[in-house]
């Protein structure tokens, strides 16, 4: 997972490891480029990617980084360093988009992992075509498949979280998919699931599960 990525410092010449993600040259502490390939994990300051995180405090970890690469504070330094200022804040945005809602952190660990979300089972599908048309009867039933999806949504979440447990501290991370192929695809599964429960309630009014469900 976390290969070395030995680049060189463009201010004073000392190598440092982007894999890392670090801000600053360890060396020189001028601003360094964000590396695409640095796990949005890493960048928050994790030492590896992981589902169960403390999200307070990955949230103070976040806003701290940002703090040391905002742009503000890059006015008087070089061109390159200004242009890493504005690369490294928007890198820290985006890990920070996709690992503070749970569904979306497990949905990049399985990314991360190479184990690809699969489609919808077919009766599951039937379910939830049942479960709208039932919603749509009455506005008693309406509620009543609202409130259900809820629950299951939640339910099914937890079980996302005691599978990815096991992969966090069992298994010890998500580079080797060969070692825990068929857990994250049972995740996968439950993840689909979780997303269709997800957009049935937001379109039937209920509350949005998912703040990503709106750019997907
Ligand atoms: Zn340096």
């Amino acid at each position: 997972m976390s290969a070395s990525l030995e680049l060189l410092c463009r201010s004073c010449g000392a190598p440092f490891d982007a894999a890392l993600a670090p801000l600053t040259c360890p060396s020189c502490k001028a601003l360094v480029p964000p590396h695409p390939s640095a796990s949005s994990f890493v960048r928050l300051g994790l030492d590896r990617p992981r589902f169960v995180v403390d999200e307070k405090a990955l949230e103070a970890s976040w806003l701290q980084r940002t703090r040391v690469v905002h742009p503000d504070r890059a006015v008087r330094k070089s061109d390159a360093e200004r242009r890493f200022a504005v690369e490294q804040t928007a890198a820290l945005n985006d890990a920070w988009r996709l690992v503070r809602i749970p569904f979306d952190r497990a949905a990049l660990l399985l990314t991360t992992a190479g184990v690809p979300e699969p489609p919808l089972r077919q009766a599951l599908l039937v379910a939830f075509i049942e479960a709208r048309e039932e919603a749509e009867s009455s506005p008693a039933h309406k509620a009543a498949v609202v409130a259900d999806g809820v629950a299951r949504f939640e339910a099914l979440m937890a079980k996302v979280e005691a599978e990815l447990r096991i992969v966090d501290d069992v298994v010890g991370g998500y580079g080797n998919p060969s070692a825990e192929a068929v857990r994250l695809r049972q995740v996968g599964a439950l993840l689909a699931e979780a997303r269709t429960l997800a957009r049935l309630v937001d379109d039937l009014g209920g509350p949005r599960l998912l703040p990503s469900l709106t750019v997907r």
